[in-house]
């Protein structure tokens, strides 16, 4: 039997038959009277009879055709458990998939949206997300997080911003370890919790990032007591983007000029990437919106902050920025900077080593591109897998049919 998934082309002759729907169908038979494992013990036993009905796996397509294997399969005798349906060695248990289709599905959907890939592989996302969880949680079940001391922590929306889920991440290694629900205190001690029981250490974290949320500080407090928490640039930044965009539109409705006459998209573009007819374009704007382009030039000193070298380089220059959104008379910049003064230690721990800047920088790009791959999942069961998927660096037990 276990030739019989790589024999597929060789039973070709034998019986395969394209159906009037266009597909293909191999039948498969086992050779009478050889012994076979028990499912449950793997005892080589005697065989009784097969099983009442037929039963059919999706396969990879053949000649670009969805491809179906049938077996009606072989019943063993198991001394310590008794009757019962040997497996079929190309499919895994009470999956109606072959271990070649799931692999094939496995390297699709790490790619493409869940919608693309149930189109290309002509079967529906229910199926695909069930296969999609099923090799994710192995290989998460089976990682061992004991060198874990950096970890990066950040929420992401899912289903249209009705929910939350926590993506945790080992900064050293750069990979996902943890995807929890909610975004709260209980959040990082349920993180914490798994860590333990993966062989991690909570005393041994000493590195803790994430973005201005109390429940983050708390929960992160309570449980890596040697942790230095760290509130890096991206969410710092993120902080007074949005308070800029707040005085752009307020701005926008007093002088009653069009909804979009400021683009938030150009506003968005850092300093640095902007082609020249952006920044001039933008330094137009300034005069007719002058809120806003002052909120603009205080969310570009977020740079000359994480210019600093030194440690009372930062502090200097953060004392500015925040005396600046202090004294801005623009309401939501105001807050900012109160925000940004309650978080100084944690902001101001981003430069008491080097290593810190090395584990924040990327780490968020690498979240978002999870998070764009993971939309179009609508449980957080398929939302999760996908993030391990896309940023786990996950070692995956099922099959690569191109190797
Ligand atoms: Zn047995």
């Amino acid at each position: 039997m276990e030739t019989l998934i790589k024999g597929i082309p060789e039973l070709f002759g034998k019986s395969i038959g394209i159906t009037k729907n266009d597909e293909v169908h191999v039948y498969v038979d086992v050779r009478d009277g050889e012994k076979l494992p028990c499912p449950e013990c793997g005892e080589l036993c005697k065989r009784a009879g097969y099983e009442n009905k037929e039963r059919v796996w999706r396969h990879g397509d053949c000649v670009f055709f969805p491809c179906y294997v049938h077996c009606r399969r072989p019943r063993v005798n198991c001394g310590k458990h008794g009757t019962k349906v040997a497996e079929a060695p190309w499919a895994r248990k009470s999956s109606r998939f072959t271990l070649m289709f799931e692999g094939y599905a496995m390297l699709i959907l790490s790619d493409m949206p869940i919608s693309k890939a149930a189109k290309l592989l002509r079967c529906n996302e229910k199926a695909l997300t069930k296969i999609l969880r099923h090799w994710v949680s192995k290989a998460v079940a089976e990682s061992d997080l004991s060198n874990v001391t950096s970890i990066a922590m950040d929420e992401t929306s899912f289903k249209k911003g009705q929910s939350y889920v926590t993506a945790v991440i080992d900064a050293a290694e750069r990979k996902v370890i943890d995807v929890e629900e909610g975004r709260k205190a209980q959040t990082v001690i349920d993180f914490s919790l798994m860590l333990e029981a993966k062989r991690g250490d909570c005393t041994k974290i000493e590195y803790a990032s994430s973005d201005m949320s109390s429940a983050y500080k708390s929960g992160i407090d309570f449980c890596f007591p040697n942790a230095k928490h760290i509130i890096d640039k991206f969410h710092v930044k993120k902080e007074l983007l949005d308070a800029m965009d707040e005085v752009r539109k307020a701005e926008q409705r007093e002088l009653k000029a069009k909804k979009n006459a400021v683009s938030r998209k150009l506003l968005m573009i850092p300093q640095a990437r902007q082609t020249e007819a952006q920044s001039l374009k933008i330094a137009e704007l300034s005069k007719q919106f002058p809120k806003t382009g002052r909120a603009y030039r205080m969310v570009q000193a977020v740079d000359i902050l994480y210019a600093s070298r030194t440690m009372d380089e930062a502090e200097i220059n953060f004392k500015k920025l925040h005396q600046w959104l202090k004294k801005s008379r623009l309401d939501p910049m105001k807050r900012a900077g109160d925000t940004l003064k309650k978080y100084k230690n944690e902001i101001l721990n981003y430069f008491r080593s080097h290593l810190t800047n090395a584990i924040c920088e990327g780490i968020n790009s690498m979240i978002q591109a999870a998070k764009r791959k993971a939309r179009g999942y609508h449980t957080f069961e398929g939302f999760s897998s996908m993030i391990y998927l896309v940023a786990g660096k996950l070692k995956l037990a099922c099959l690569n049919p191109l190797r």
